[in-house]
């Protein structure tokens, strides 16, 4: 049997979307202009998907920062940090990011998604429980897998389902044979809602659980000073661990997780997915710090991202669409079916709009959604015309459906 086989149904409802114009997973920027433009297909290409929510990925300080490790340390670090050792500005970056979340230690991944399977994995063995969120991120998933941790789902942002799984799970044992370990997300990245964490965390201190929040959407967003979900509900004493990444709010790439508990540190030898696998390079690690330095500075840059989504939410919600969660920068407009949504995404790019379609099994409840992520660099103007290229798309559309 050949060994691609098994992805012939994938391949197929692949090949229907490019028969029918779109390739919404092979998007090409032939040149990236601003946080917020790019040339697609040779158009200037309004770009509303791509998580840059401070647009700080052409911010002068970071670039600078990041072209001067670049010209004084090199291009790559060539290795892991158990190997090859750490430079300075590894630990540099960990205490920035201690520093500006007010945690104890700090620890850099490669990437977010290695973030989450090394804090994971890292924590959580065999004889473990971790009690996810049903509609975690891949990277939470594939992490659990790792670990060889007993796997319980709860319901979405459902404390009460925690609380009645965690008191079976104790009922039958689990907290004497091993440690309880609870993961849900801050804003969570397809619908844009936000977890409840005061239940949760009443919840998890009640049974002696331990919490991880992965705030990759909520860091920078969050928050007056931009700490996430748990500073803004003021319940980050709560938190036990908190997993990030770069590659959003802070426009560069990484990950990260940071917490008070005595012993985190043990994680540098006993993650695998931090021992094995080179390390950040200085270019990417110093636009961080740089990138963290702009936040702290000037936190006016998240007051125009939340103007920027509200305009966007309110605007959207007016004309009539239905989106998916209250307002976020995470956008999601709902559609009925996969075959209209592809269609809608389409003519959104023809009129020089990229967002993402994001259609199952990627989504939660089998959704069909635009997700639009908004940035604070995107003008009154361009919020306003994304809203009206929705309108007009969808007219377009009516008007080309078959008479039913
Ligand atoms: N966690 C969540 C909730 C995410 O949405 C993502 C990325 N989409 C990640 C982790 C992984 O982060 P990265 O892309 O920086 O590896």
């Amino acid at each position: 049997m050949d060994i691609l086989a098994k992805y012939d149904g994938l391949a197929e409802r692949r090949d229907l979307m490019l028969e029918a114009g779109a390739n919404p997973f092979g998007l090409r920027m032939e040149k990236v202009l601003s946080p917020t433009e790019a040339l697609v297909n040779g158009r200037r290409t309004l770009l509303v998907g791509t998580n840059n929510y401070l647009g700080l990925t052409f911010d002068p300080h970071c670039i600078a920062a990041g072209v001067k490790a670049l010209q004084e340390q090199g291009t790559g670090t060539t290795g892991s940090r158990i190997a090859n050792g750490s430079y300075a500005l590894h630990e540099a970056l960990e205490e920035a990011i201690a520093r500006f979340l007010k945690r104890k230690s700090a620890i850099v991944w490669p990437t977010g998604y290695q973030a989450n399977l090394g804090m994971i994995a890292g924590l959580a063995g065999p004889g473990d429980t971790i009690l996810l969120d049903a509609d975690s991120h891949s990277s939470i998933y594939d992490g659990c897998r790792l670990s060889g941790a007993t796997l319980v789902r709860f319901r979405h942002n459902d404390p009460a389902d925690l609380d009645k799984r965690l008191a079976r799970l104790r009922r039958q044992g689990a907290a004497e044979n091993g440690a309880l370990l609870v993961i849900v997300e801050g804003i969570y990245s397809m619908l844009g809602d936000i977890a409840p964490l005061p239940e949760f965390v009443e919840v998890k201190d009640r049974h002696g659980a331990f919490l991880l929040v992965d705030e990759a959407h909520s860091l920078g967003v969050m928050g007056v000073c931009g700490r996430g979900v748990a500073e803004a509900q003021g319940i980050e004493a709560g938190v036990d661990f908190l997993a990030g990444t770069f590659s959003k709010s802070l426009g560069a790439i990484g990950g990260f997780g940071v917490s008070d508990h005595p012993h985190f540190e043990r994680l540098r030898y006993c993650s695998r997915p931090y021992m094995f696998t080179a390390s950040a390079s200085p270019a990417s690690i110093a636009t961080v710090i740089a990138a963290i330095e702009r936040i702290e500075q000037e936190p006016g840059l998240i007051k125009q991202l939340w103007r920027n989504a509200e305009a966007l939410h309110s605007g959207l919600a007016a004309e009539g669409f239905e989106i998916a969660a209250p307002v976020s920068p995470v956008v999601a407009v709902k559609l009925p079916d996969e075959r209209l949504a592809v269609a809608f995404w389409n003519a959104l790019l023809q009129a020089g709009i990229y967002v993402n379609l994001a259609v199952p099994p990627g989504t939660p409840n089998n959704s069909c959604l635009m997700r639009c992520s908004v940035s604070a660099a995107h003008t009154p103007e361009q919020i306003q015309g994304v809203v009206r290229t929705f309108v007009e798309v969808r007219e377009a559309l009516d008007a080309s459906a078959p008479a039913s």
